[in-house]
């Protein structure tokens, strides 16, 4: 049994997934034996739904992974772990690795050898709150004495996520307005995501919290902030905890900083950064805040706040780290996605931005795909994945930035779906403004029109541009995008359900 990290220890034997389902701690139970010298731990997950919980047995640098396997067989492998031998006749796959290893050893084929592990390199692998795996220790917040801003300048780094500040812009911008500003800073992790689709910041914070928590920590010290502030659902108590233990042990190891879990609503307008913001305050009454200002100049509280997603400060932390980021020059790194919908189960890839977005399709078994709709619940949808997974490319092809690549099967009709989303705009907007509250009242009614035989096109098109140009914060802005993405794509199947027909035979006409 360990009870720190697993990197380096041998025999091993680590258990993906556990602390999610009772399944995974069962098998974890059965293969914890004192009488052994093999360690046996609960790692993160791995992102990869479909293979967990994924036991992964390690034998003099080499590891073979079992996505199928029992409480008889977990013990069948310890002992033959203890006795000197590594079993694989029943292995997925077996990969050759440094002993020592952080990161988890890729097999060549196979979901976990799709895309690339920067950011996830300790999911699946690591223990979630253990120093030693993270790092040895040695915290990026601890040692940075650089020039961090000069740093995130060079590269251009932009922010990822909905609930970012930085959405698809330079972070530095900023940082330097945060650091600049009058007051004592602030930094707010919002990890606050309601759209279950969208998976990689609760898997960051669940499976690899110092990689978010570190460069925050570090974040604060550049901006000089006094308090740090985790921001998540209610209802991720693992992520919550997890990222609890994570704060506690950089505080006592970095900077005293004052730092709370806030839980806050799991509601999809929750996540909007000026929502989080009103949230995080102990407002009960959650809008969103007109801006400028924006939360860098005045956030919590009315101090400087600086607000990223976990996705965000994780490439922070390759950044501080120097890490080459790799991927295009206009937005560089790495890039989280969820691929979703009509599919056995979920994945979490992680791409280069010099990728498409097709590449993540092998990491999960897809039904007959017609169309996807990229980028969230307000993503875009579309018939083809060939689109390279950076921000320009993604907003050119009109599509969503928001990590989520949703695969709709042939009976999903691209009108009643456009319909579903206008109505989700109408029931969780706050309120606060007209384009934001009276738009997607409209849009929903304009899209009944056309189940009633009139397709008012102009009018349509008229209103997504009035929203998207006046809403006053990106849920308004974004929630026309599956309505004109639909019109786009999908003009016929909106002018055959004008004259009664639905092509797909999903609606009820
Ligand atoms: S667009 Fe307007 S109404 Fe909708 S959530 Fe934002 S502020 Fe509220």
């Amino acid at each position: 049994m360990v009870d720190d990290g697993v990197c380096g220890r041998d025999p091993a034997v680590r258990v993906a997934g556990a602390g999610n389902d009772s399944r995974s701690d069962e098998l974890l139970a059965a293969g914890r034996d004192p009488e052994t010298g093999v360690a046996v731990a609960a790692v993160g997950s791995t992102g990869i739904a479909g293979l967990e919980p994924l036991m992964l047995a390690t034998l003099d640098g080499e590891t073979a992974f079992f996505s199928e396997m029992d409480t008889d067989g977990v013990r069948a492998l310890v002992e033959a772990l203890d006795e000197g031998t590594l079993p694989t006749d029943d292995a997925m796959a077996v990969v050759e690795h440094e002993p020592e290893t952080a990161s988890l050893p890729l097999p060549d084929e196979g979901p976990l050898g799709v895309g690339e592990r920067a950011v996830l390199a300790g999911c699946g692998w690591t223990v979630p709150t253990s120093t030693a795996d993270y790092r040895d220790g040695e915290f990026l917040a601890s040692e940075t004495t650089a020039d961090v801003m000069g740093q995130l300048r060079e590269e251009g780094l932009r922010g990822r996520g909905r609930g970012d500040v930085a959405t698809d812009t330079p972070v530095v911008e900023e940082w330097e307005t945060v650091a600049e500003a009058d007051g004592d800073a602030v930094v707010v992790v919002n990890a606050n995501e309601a759209d279950t689709d969208a998976e990689a910041d609760r898997l960051l914070l669940e499976s690899a919290p110092f990689s978010v928590l570190d460069p925050a920590f570090a974040a604060a010290r550049a901006v000089d902030a006094t308090d740090l502030v985790i921001y998540v659902n209610e209802s991720e108590r693992l992520a919550r905890e997890r990222a609890k233990t994570a704060a506690q042990t950089l505080d006592e190891a970095v900077d005293r900083l004052s730092t709370r879990i806030v839980a806050g609503p799991d509601e999809y307008k929750a996540g909007e950064p000026t929502v989080a913001l009103e949230a995080i305050e102990g407002n009960h009454r959650l809008e969103s805040r007109r801006t400028p200002p924006g939360p860098s100049e005045y956030g919590v509280d009315g101090r400087p706040t600086l607000v990223h997603t976990p996705r965000t400060f994780a490439q922070v932390g390759r950044v501080l780290a120097g890490d080459d980021l790799g991927g295009v020059a206009s937005d560089p790194g790495t890039r989280l996605i969820t691929v979703t919908g009509d599919v056995t189960s979920p994945a979490t890839v992680e791409l280069s931005t010099d990728d498409g977005l097709d590449s993540a399709l092998s990491a999960v078994e897809a039904g007959g795909r017609s169309l996807a709709c990229v980028g969230g619940v307000f993503g875009g949808l579309t018939r083809t994945l060939d689109v390279p997974a950076n921000a320009s490319g993604l907003t050119g092809a009109q599509l969503g930035t928001n990590g989520v690549v949703e695969l709709l099967g042939e009976s999903t009709c691209p009108v009643a779906f456009a319909g579903e989303r206008a109505r989700f705009a109408k029931e969780e907007n706050c309120g606060r403004c007209v384009p934001g509250r009276e738009g997607s009242n409209q849009l929903v009614n304009l899209l009944r029109d056309v189940y009633e035989g009139e397709y008012k096109e102009g009018m349509l098109r008229e209103l997504a541009r009035v929203m998207r140009e006046t809403s006053t914060c990106e849920l308004g802005r974004d929630a026309p995008r599956p309505v004109t993405t639909a019109m786009d794509g999908f003009g016929a199947e909106f002018a055959a359900h004008a004259e009664g027909r639905c092509p797909t035979g999903a609606c009820d006409r």
